[in-house]
Formats: structure tokens, C-alpha cells, sequence
């Protein structure tokens, strides 16, 4: 349930008013906006008279929401949700470039990578220490000492650094990393979304192979509904019956997400299509679809890549799909 209040409530009235709900077992959050202040109840709301709380002098009007999630939902923070990553913002109009090697390979390949990308005009430098790999023979990543190499790169560019967790046992681990990426393979390990929950660190929750985005919004729910707000979301493409490209991106994502939710939307066209040469034209596209950042892979030497090479761009590839972006941002938000 909403409530929006009238445009001049007072602080002590807004106060009382959240007391009267909490006393009432509801949990209740706060979202002062520009346009409007809502005060958005989560529990069980069906106690609650709707024409008594119409009746307040503070209240405007009152709306019982029917989506499952709340915390995430635009109905309960109308305004946009801005995440801080270092300083480094993302949503609500901030734009930003993720981009990094499929895996750490050696502290050497994650520096030049993490080098050359922030030339480019990446903010944000990705990177796999961790790695779910579907055969169980394939490189599985630096794990521990991948982070370290990342912190390097961090440390050396000044870049914040986002990496996958896969087993919540090594957040120590994480401790100095920027933003915590939950792969599409664990977007329904709820007891991982509950532990991140816990935690205040930037979260990159990307949609699973097969999930709706209802499904991707409910887990963000999971994280935000243990007190962490500063959820991303990432769109990566989800498998259809195609078989030419490695997944199929649903773009459409971009322009439905941003209706239902306040959180900022990624395009990661790396994953999504499989292919390095399909990679600039759906950065393009996802750049025009509004998206607030997007995730590329990139790798000095893609035909030798540990993993995803076939989708890895090369530095020099990247720094074309960037500079097109850009242009592409200048007139979508123009
Ligand atoms: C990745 O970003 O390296 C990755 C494994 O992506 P996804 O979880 O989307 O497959
Ligand atoms: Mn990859």
C-alpha cells in the first residue's frame, strides 16, 4: 500500500503518521521526491481502514499496490534511485561504461585491460575472479588472488571494480570491492540475496537465463527487503529458441524496467549476444533504449581468452562502441 501525502505535511505529522503504521507491524518506507513525498507500507496492510487514512489532513490519496514486490516497485519511490559507487553514480540520468576481461587472468592482462578501457571512457572496470563455468574443466578463475589483482588494477586507474560472488562464505573476500555482481546463475540463490541484503555494497543482479523480469525484481526485492537499496539491475539475454546468437537480448527490458521500478537498468550486449561483432550495435541499441549503463567485455587478446573470447572486444574495438555511445547518449538525452 501507498500513501501519498499532501505537498505541505509537516516533518512531526509525517513522524506520527509512521509511528501509527509501525505500532501496527508495518514496515514503513520513506520516499521524499521531488514531485511528491510517498509513504510506502510493506506487511500485512488488510487491517488498515483505506477511508480512515483518506480522511488525514496530510493525506492525498491512498492505493493498495498489487505487485508482488515493493521495495523495488516505482509506485513506492517515484523518483529514480541514484547508486554511489565511489563516487561514481549510476541511474537517474548518470550514465556509466562497465568494462573488463570475461576472467582476471594475470595481475598484468587486468592492468593494461583496466588501463586502456579508462582511456576509452569506462568508469567502472569488471573483471571474474570467481567464475561459473558450466564444465567443471574449464578455467574456474584466480578466485582470491583474481581479486587482489583487481584491487591493483583499482588502486593503480582509480576505477571501481565489480566482480561475481558465487558462495556467500567469501564476502571477507570482498570486502574492498566496489560492486558485487550476482551472476544469472545465482538471480534465485535466495539465501545469497538475503546475505547481500545484509550488506551496503553496490549490488549488479543480473536477470537469469530464463526469468521474467517480475522473477528479476523479486530478487532485488530480497536484497533491498534486508535493508540494502543500492541495487542495479542487469539485463544479459535470456535463452529463446534461437541459436545464433548465445542468448537472445531482450531489450524491451530497458523501457519495461524503467516503468516498474526506480532501479538503474544495465544492458550487458556481451552475454547477451555471444558475438564480439554484434556486441557495438547492441551497445548502440541499449545506449538508445535509455539504458543507464552498459557492461561490455574486453580482452587484449580475445582468440587466447580463458573464457568468452568469442564475445570479448579488443581495446581498440571498445573504444569505437564507446565513442559511439557517447553519441548516442548526446542525442537520447538531448
Ligand atoms: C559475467 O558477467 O562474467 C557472467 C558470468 O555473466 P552471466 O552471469 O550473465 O552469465
Ligand atoms: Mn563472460
Amino acid at each position: 500500500m501507498i500513501a501519498v501525502l499532501k505537498p505541505d505535511a509537516t516533518r512531526e505529522q509525517i513522524d506520527n503518521l509512521t509511528t501509527w503504521f509501525e505500532k501496527r507491524g508495518l514496515n514503513v518506507q520513506l520516499s521524499v521526491g521531488q514531485l511528491s513525498t510517498v509513504i510506502g507500507l510493506i506487511g500485512d496492510t488488510s487491517q488498515i481502514d483505506v477511508d480512515l487514512l483518506e480522511g488525514l489532513d496530510i493525506i492525498e490519496s491512498v492505493k493498495r499496490i498489487t505487485e508482488p514486490y515493493k521495495s523495488a516497485n516505482r509506485k513506492f519511490h517515484p523518483d529514480d534511485t541514484v547508486v554511489d559507487i565511489g563516487g561514481i553514480k549510476i541511474g537517474g540520468g548518470n550514465f556509466q561504461l562497465i568494462a573488463g576481461p570475461c576472467s582476471v587472468e594475470s595481475k598484468d592482462q587486468i592492468i593494461g585491460i583496466a588501463q586502456s578501457v579508462k582511456q576509452s571512457g569506462a568508469t567502472l572496470l569488471r573483471g571474474g575472479a570467481f567464475k561459473p563455468r558450466t564444465s567443471p574443466y574449464d578455467f574456474q578463475g584466480l578466485k582470491a588472488e583474481g581479486i587482489e589483482f583487481l584491487l591493483e588494477a583499482k588502486e593503480l586507474t582509480g576505477m571501481p571494480i565489480v566482480t561475481e560472488i558465487m558462495n556467500t562464505n567469501h564476502l571477507p573476500m570482498f570486502e574492498h570491492v566496489d560492486v558485487i555482481q550476482v551472476g544469472a546463475r545465482n538471480m534465485q540463490n535466495f539465501e545469497m540475496l538475503r546475505e547481500l541484503g545484509k550488506t551496503d555494497k553496490p549490488v549488479l543482479l543480473k536477470r537469469g537465463l530464463a526469468n521474467t523480469l517480475t522473477e528479476l525484481l523479486m530478487s532485488a526485492e530480497y536484497i533491498m527487503a534486508g535493508g540494502n537499496k543500492n541495487v542495479i539491475l542487469c539485463e544479459r539475454g535470456v535463452r529463446t529458441f534461437e541459436t545464433q546468437t548465445r542468448n537472445t537480448l531482450d531489450l524491451s527490458a530497458v523501457p519495461i524496467l524503467r516503468e516498474l521500478t526506480h532501479l538503474p537498468i544495465v544492458i550487458d550486449p556481451s552475454h547477451a549476444t555471444g558475438i564480439a561483432r554484434v556486441v557495438k550495435p547492441m551497445a548502440m541499441a541499449a545506449a538508445a533504449a535509455g539504458a543507464d549503463g552498459i557492461m561490455i567485455e574486453v580482452h587484449n587478446d580475445p582468440v587466447n581468452a580463458l573464457c568468452d573470447g568469442a564475445q570479448s572486444l579488443t581495446p581498440e574495438q571498445f573504444e569505437d562502441v564507446a565513442g559511439m555511445v557517447r553519441k548516442i547518449r548526446e542525442v537520447v538525452t538531448a
